[in-house]
């Protein structure tokens, strides 16, 4: 069976990933970078230079599968807030410039940081989206493709459940309940991420051999 690494850091990420996968049409095992031996470096935080999510999600495929040699996948994702200007967008994880907080605390900022942005806008649009772009890359292949979830910035957290803007973010398909109310389930029905693998799997479906095969090929839509 093809094995393919989860190439992220975060345990919100990789939670969905798995399950993803484990519902995908084409079998294959996936491990995370601890399992494939990548230790941690500070190298990691300087990949998403980029001003697009396909363009950052590329960059770290490409990163880890030079460092693993293994078929890999990444994703770059972000909340974008209309009234903010699509603001934090790319800068999602660090929008807070809190680069000496990590998991649930660097959330907690950056959630903060959002509230205080949109009362300061003075703008009624609450209307936001989450994008995720997935990035595949193995020795002959380049695949990323892109999925987003529109809905509302709640004033007041609701819930606990999945990670980062979750508590504060309602998309239209789940009748005002936020992301951190849902199940994982629910979450994976019309979530940004469970769109654009969705995709991904559906094309590493049609790559001969499936992960890390046939003749050479690029595809970035
Ligand atoms: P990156 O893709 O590692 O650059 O970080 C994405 C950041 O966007 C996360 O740290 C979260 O703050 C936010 N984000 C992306 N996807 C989600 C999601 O599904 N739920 C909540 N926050 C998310």
């Amino acid at each position: 069976m093809n094995v393919i690494v989860l190439a992220t850091r975060s345990s919100g990420k990789l939670r969905e990933l798995r399950a993803l996968f484990a519902a995908a049409p084409r079998r294959c095992r996936v491990i995370d970078l601890h399992e494939a031996g990548v230790p941690e470096t500070a190298a990691e935080d300087d990949l998403e230079v980029f001003d697009s999510f396909e363009a950052n999600a590329l960059a770290k495929a490409l990163y880890f599968h030079a460092r693993t040699g293994m078929p890999v996948v990444a994703d770059d994702s972000g909340l974008c807030v209309l009234a903010l200007g699509d603001r934090p967008g790319v800068l999602s994880k660090r929008w807070s410039g809190r680069a000496d907080l990590t998991g649930r605390a660097l959330d907690e900022e950056n959630n903060r940081l959002l509230l205080e942005r949109l009362a300061e806008s003075g703008s009624m649009d609450r209307s936001a989206y989450y994008v995720c772009a997935a990035a595949y890359v193995d020795g002959a292949h380049q695949i990323v493709r892109r999925g987003e979830v529109h809905g509302r910035i709640l004033e007041a957290p609701r819930g606990a459940g999945g990670f980062g803007y979750d508590p504060y973010f309602a998309p239209n398909e789940l009748d005002g309940r936020s992301f951190g109310e849902a199940s994982v389930e629910e979450k994976q029905r019309v979530s940004h991420r469970a769109r654009a693998f969705r995709d991904l799997l559906e094309q590493l479906v049609s790559i001969d051999g499936g992960a890390g095969g046939d003749p050479a090929s690029a595809e970035v839509a």
